[in-house]
């Protein structure tokens, strides 16, 4: 890939893989990643003013206002086309737009850091299939990796990814009722985003139950659609 920073959003209701497969294509190919429930949580971990007036929202599984989702990712965005190293990189935005007047106001944001959504990935898979995902879903605090467990990690064990001992855990909106929440979340406000890209003819879709390599291999093909891809 040469010059210029291209963007792209990965769509798909929870659970789906957005994560999984943003984090492959940020060690696979030097992607930059950007993750709006990672920005957020981290913003909650601060123990900042903003964090704590999001907390309990994304603990109930509810989208946090849009103002103050731009406010925690707009510094991010604008770093994108400044520095000349960003130059040539692939970045990919997870989580974000969750509804359709986040898809006006990510164009904006985008705008003035003068970059565009070149390409959208939407990861489609049956919601009532996704529920039981998050029973085998554990995540490491220290490094974000996301696993795939059958049985809850031992007290104190290691994550396998960074080795930090005592990080995995269950995030408080993997819960069962904050899961029924996300879901329900995802299917009112943010299943409109997918058409409005649909529109605008840059939307790919990708079967969401592959395992998550087959679907690495899929988002692969279908970026090479969109603009070469030789860093990975
Ligand atoms: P995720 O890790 O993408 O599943 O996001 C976790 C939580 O962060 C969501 O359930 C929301 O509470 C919040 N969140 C993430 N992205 C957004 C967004 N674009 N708009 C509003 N809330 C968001």
């Amino acid at each position: 890939m040469r010059g210029g920073v291209h963007v792209i959003v990965l769509l798909g209701p929870p659970g789906a893989g957005k994560g999984t497969q943003g984090a492959l294509l940020a060690e696979r190919c030097g992607a930059r990643h950007i993750s709006t429930g990672s920005l957020l949580r981290d913003e909650v971990a601060s123990g900042s003013h903003l964090g704590l007036q999001i907390r309990d929202i994304m603990a109930r599984g509810e989208l946090v206002s849009d103002g103050h989702l731009f406010a925690c990712l707009e510094h991010s965005l604008a770093s994108l086309s400044r520095s000349a190293e960003a130059q040539g990189t692939l970045v990919v935005l997870d989580g974000v737009p969750r509804n359709l007047a986040q898809v006006g106001l990510l164009d904006a944001a985008l705008d003035r850091a003068g970059v565009k959504v070149d390409g959208v990935l939407e990861l489609q898979a049956p919601l009532e299939k996704l529920v039981d995902r998050f029973q085998r879903r554990w995540t490491c605090s220290s490094c974000g990796s996301i696993l795939a467990l059958e049985s809850a990690p031992a007290a104190g064990s290691a994550c396998p990814r960074c080795g930090t001992k005592g990080s995995l855990g269950r995030r408080d909106d993997d819960a069962p009722e904050a899961v029924r929440r996300r879901l329900a979340v995802y299917q009112e406000a943010t299943a409109p985003v997918s058409a409005a890209y649909g529109k605008r003819g840059i939307l790919e879709v990708i079967d969401g139950l592959l395992d998550p390599e087959g679907t690495h291999l899929k988002v692969l093909e279908k970026i090479a659609k969109i603009f070469p891809l030789s860093s990975c």
